[in-house]
């Protein structure tokens, strides 16, 4: 995902939400903080070459100057020097990657090196303001960082769609339920109390909102690209690191503004944004960037035991914001709170809909084929016979076995047999009629019923289902096309028993007389 970053710079700006008032015109601030101690660089070792571990290196050392500089009493610029060269680097970085690795689509990747130029600009032009001791929002650098969430979100939407089969609607429902318990959490820990400033002017209270805001946003799009379907290699994982060390970063930077009144420049926060930064490098440098937005068709994991438990903590941090409000005396808005509550019970809702409606599917669908499966086929029969008896009309039913396909499997192995199950299935929905109910009866046969089917109608049908199937070869495996018949049994009737029993006794017919043909008899 998502890099993260805000706009901060390094030290004494962190979340423009604290920075007014008080910065010196040397920006930093010389409390000697001795808490120094963790810096959260990257810990893993992904696989991938030698520039990865060079740049892993070049991290570590840039981490440990800035923490070392952070004791020391030099001068601002050198201070913010080693932040600065990871800022600057990294977009290289991810223009190198993807210059290297060449990522079959590139545009994400692209964009999210243009995002990460405009926050090494926006970066340079606040570490240029801190210098001069000028905040006077919106700055030029507020303008640039803008620019970056613009060309960060288009990277992670570009990720997204492109991992994505489909829409996806389940992880899509579930990132707006996290979305919505976090955006209650940022109003009222962060936005509300910036807005209820009365020192601060409008338009620089539009500024600082803004930025909780856009952070909210890429969060959102980054639970969306974690929750949603598409490989999960190291690449991912760096990049979800990234994310989480931006955001906790902020968040700290957040609450010990809040708690201090001024914006804290302790080292050991640059040192986790630069790790964050670093992760993000780390990630293009990284080979799996080739198939990071590959397509998958693996099952999303829907309503797992770790979603469900995030998505509850999600739901339940409204009713819990509440109380701790009320608690502290301070009640959360009432109109706020239950609009919130009102829109994650709706999204609830949804999920729980849209799970009903994919468990009812699955329960008639054949896995392999996406066919009807042989027990919702017998109920379609049935009621198709009682309708037929009721209105005075005949049902036809088709019985279509594949010839000989045991051999395929024999020949080609399993996954063959299944590509080939699933290709004669796409030409028999291809070719059967509008008002056709087809289904897969079991292994490698398929049954087809058609209401309104005088008998000399459904022989053309069968030939024409026959022939369908017949008429090209199948792609085997990528190197083996084989050609494929099938023979048909039809029978035309209304009851449902004698139907099967007389379709099937018509295919062992087609199949005694050297197969591929179709076969009609009438009960
Ligand atoms: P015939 O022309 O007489 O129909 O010969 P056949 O080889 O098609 O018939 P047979 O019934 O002997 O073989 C059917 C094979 O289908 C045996 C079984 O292993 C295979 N089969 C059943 N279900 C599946 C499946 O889901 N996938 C694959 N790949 N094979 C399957
Ligand atoms: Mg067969
Ligand atoms: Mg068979």
């Amino acid at each position: 995902m998502p890099r993260p970053r805000r706009p901060r710079s390094p030290f004494a700006t962190g979340w423009p939400l604290f920075r007014t008032r008080k910065t010196t015109p040397t920006g930093h601030d010389s409390r000697v903080q001795a808490d120094q101690q963790d810096v959260s660089r990257p810990r893993r070792r992904p696989a991938g070459g030698r520039a990865l571990y060079a740049w892993f290196l070049v991290l570590a050392v840039c981490i440990v100057t800035r923490l070392l500089l952070g004791r020391t009493t030099e001068s601002y610029l050198v201070v913010v020097a080693p932040y600065m060269l990871v800022s600057i680097v990294v977009p290289v970085l991810i223009l190198a990657g993807t210059l290297r690795h060449r990522p079959p689509h590139r545009a994400g990747w692209l964009a999210l090196a243009a995002a990460q130029a405009l926050y090494a600009v926006g970066d340079g032009m606040t570490v240029f303001d801190d210098w001069l001791g000028q905040f006077l929002e919106p700055t030029p650098a507020d303008v640039v960082y803008f620019a970056y969430y613009v060309f960060a979100v288009t990277a992670i939407l570009t990720f997204i769609r492109r991992r994505t089969p489909g829409w996806d609607l389940p992880s899509a429902v579930d990132a707006l339920i996290l979305s919505c318990s976090a955006g209650l959490l940022t109003w009222v820990y962060l936005v509300q109390p910036l807005t209820s400033d009365s020192e601060l002017p409008l338009a620089a209270k539009l500024t600082q909102s803004a930025y909780p805001v856009l952070d909210l946003m890429l969060l959102i799009l980054a639970v969306r690209l974690a929750m949603g379907a598409g490989t999960r290699g190291p690449v991912l994982h760096l990049l979800l690191t990234s994310l989480v060390l931006m955001f906790g970063a902020d968040l700290l930077y957040a609450v010990l503004g809040a708690v201090s009144g001024e914006a804290t420049s302790a080292a050991w926060l640059d040192a986790v944004w630069m790790a964050s930064l670093g992760a993000l490098g780390a990630a293009a440098l990284h080979p799996g960037i080739r198939t990071f937005d590959r397509r998958t068709d693996t099952a999303i994991p829907d309503a797992s035991p770790g979603r469900l438990v995030l998505l509850a903590v999600a739901v339940l941090m409204a009713p819990a914001v509440q109380m701790i409000e009320h608690l502290r005396g301070t009640d959360v808005s009432v109109p706020l709170a239950s609009a919130a509550c009102a829109v994650m019970f709706l999204l609830v809702l949804a999920r729980m809909a849209g799970l009903v409606s994919t468990q009812r599917r699955a329960a008639v669908t054949d896995g392999l084929t996406g066919l009807y499966n042989r027990r919702a086929f017998e109920e379609a029969l049935a009621a198709e016979c009682r309708r037929a008896s009721r209105h005075g009309y005949e049902v036809g039913l088709l019985i279509i076995d594949v010839d000989h396909f045991k051999r395929v499997n024999d020949t080609y192995g399993h996954p063959a047999g299944d590509r080939m199950l699933r290709e004669v299935a796409d030409r028999l929905r291809a070719n059967a009629r509008a008002d056709s109910v087809v289904g897969r009866y079991g292994g490698e046969e398929f049954v087809i019923l058609t209401p309104h089917a005088a008998p000399a109608t459904l022989r053309d049908f069968a030939e024409r289902i026959r022939t369908g199937v017949a008429g090209l070869p199948v792609q085997a495996d990528d190197n083996v096309l084989l050609g494929v018949t099938v023979s048909v049994g039809a029978a035309t009737g209304t009851t449902p028993t004698d139907l099967l029993r007389v379709a099937d006794a018509a295919l062992y017919e087609a199949k005694a007389a050297g197969r591929n043909r179709s076969v009609l008899s009438t009960t």
